[in-house]
């Protein structure tokens, strides 16, 4: 049975990274009939952050990919945050001491500070592995007794994996093929901590051993570790999971590694939902299926050029195979395509249901005096040219209120000397236009500019100002059917005086 965990530090809002890495973990099991997990990695106390788990948990949900099992879903496997886990490391990290794998180590912040000093000055760099070792305060160097002495009385120390030095550990990631790595360069990472804490390496493995994950995909930036990772899978004698590491997602220069501080300063946004001051994808008016789809875009393809994907679509198309090994370039100009695409697939009443308030704050009105099927008419008029619910406002403005003033540029151009006289004349057309819909006022007002040999943009355009207060929307006839004769003679008069 396939499992899969997303396992974030709650250090902070998740970012657009971090919720792509769900998305493929949440893709991935949901392909495989496989169980999603959540699993909080919070061991490290000085980075937790109040409220990031919450924020994460509701991130999920909002872009509709919750998980099957975490914390408050206990598949039997729990609990789900590390914290609640802390007393099952520590047995960990002494079988491997006492398997010979691993050491104790007593060297202060100091020590190691002077030990690096002074290898730097003979112009050597300082590795704490097999290199120096033989120098430094742990069980390898010290007697049994002595170590034990040093470990009751209570001295601080760590646990560190001894790193081989004399291997190539070869590694196999999904993704990327087989990598092999010179072990005799790798440093001997702290796995338990002197506050009595593991650290990311060691708890992690552990879960996911004792979790029973099947595979672990996460971000690229994880895959330095993968050597330690699977050195420590084999130490415990344990079956490693099958590893697929995800490319990098690049700022939209494509240079570098994309950052919080790219959003802020290029005013897009980087999260799935508002932290603090900086404004997420729900919050800017982003559709969460336009947000899963654009993400489920980076650095994966189904290897033909379709680009609308459904959630459900996504299940069925997605494999690790297909996902890229190099960089995905963040592109804010193509998530706004993305939440266009949406915006016109959605039906005009979930659109018409999701605009009224806007309206409603614009005008000042809070009853639901405003028709339903209204501001769905208007909604299906004007909804082409938007990318989000609140652009719809400045594009139909005018169907709920009359204008406010006149675009003077186009006032200038086109309001002529004549044209009061054949605006005047142009209402009694208008009061007789029988039945009042789009297709007759077309028919009639056409007829009667064939009929006063007057061209049509001498009267086309300022009856639009009139009507709009400037150039720009829909087929005039149908605006002028939609807000009504009494409304569009109305406007007409108004402009006239
Ligand atoms: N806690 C790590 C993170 O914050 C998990 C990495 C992994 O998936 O192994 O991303």
């Amino acid at each position: 049975k396939i499992r899969v965990r997303f396992a974030p530090s709650p250090t902070g809002p998740l970012h657009i990274g971090g919720v792509r890495t769900a998305l493929f973990n949440y893709l991935f099991a949901k392909k495989k009939k496989g169980t999603f997990i959540l699993r909080i990695e919070d061991t490290d106390q000085n980075r937790y952050v109040e409220g990031a788990e919450e924020y994460i948990i509701e991130a999920l949900n909002w872009c509709g990919i919750p998980f099957d099992e975490g914390p408050g879903k206990d598949g039997g496997f729990g609990p789900y945050r590390q914290s609640e886990r802390k007393h099952l490391y520590k047995q960990y990290a002494e079988d491997l001491v006492e398997k010979g794998m691993a050491y104790y180590a007593f060297d202060t912040a100091e020590s190691l500070d002077l030990q690096r000093k002074e290898l730097e000055e003979k112009g050597k760099t300082f590795i704490y592995n097999w290199h120096n070792r033989e120098r430094l305060q742990n069980s390898l160097t010290l007697s049994p007794e002595e170590t034990r002495t040093r470990l009751e009385a209570g001295e601080e120390h760590v646990i560190r994996f001894k790193t081989p030095h004399d291997q190539t550990v070869h590694l196999t990631d999904e993704i990327r093929g087989r990598i092999n790595i010179d072990a005799s360069l790798l440093d001997d990472k702290v796995l338990f901590k002197s506050d009595g804490m593991p650290t990311y390496h060691l708890a992690n493995v552990v879960d996911d051993h004792l979790m029973e994950i099947t595979h672990v995909i996460r971000g690229e930036e994880w895959l330095p570790s993968l050597a330690l990772h699977v050195q420590l899978y084999e130490a415990f004698g344990w079956k490693p999971p099958v590893f697929a590491h995800l490319p990098l997602i690049m700022k939209p220069t494509g240079k570098g590694k994309l950052s919080k501080r790219d959003g802020e300063k290029m005013g897009f946004p980087v999260f799935p939902l508002s932290w603090g001051d900086s404004v997420g994808y729900r919050e800017a008016g982003y559709f969460p299926e336009a947000v899963v789809n654009f993400l489920a875009m980076l650095g994966w393809n189904a290897g033909d050029d379709k680009e609308m994907y459904s959630l459900p679509e996504l299940i069925s198309a997605f494999s690790l195979e297909r996902v890229h090994n190099s960089g995905a370039r963040f592109d804010p100009e193509k998530t706004k395509w993305y939440n266009h695409q949406y915006l016109q697939l959605k039906s005009d009443s979930e659109i018409a249901s999701l605009y009224r308030p806007v309206i409603q704050d614009e005008i000042g009105n809070k009853e639901d005096e405003i028709n339903e099927e209204y501001i769905r008419e208007v909604v299906s008029l004007v909804k082409e040219r938007a990318d989000f619910v609140k652009d719809l406002w400045g594009l139909s403005s005018y169907f709920f209120v009359p204008p406010q003033e006149y675009d003077e540029k186009a006032v200038r151009k086109q309001w002529k000397e004549h044209t009061p006289g054949i605006m005047k004349s142009l209402i009694e057309v208008v009061e007789n236009v029988e039945p009042y819909d789009s297709s007759t006022l077309e028919q009639k007002i056409k007829d009667w500019i064939q009929e006063k040999e007057l061209s049509f943009g001498m009267v086309m355009a300022p009856l639009r100002l009139l009507i709009v207060g400037g150039l720009m929307g829909p087929h005039l006839f149908d605006i002028m059917a939609l807000i009504g004769k009494d409304e569009s003679i109305a406007r007409i008069q108004r402009g006239l005086q």
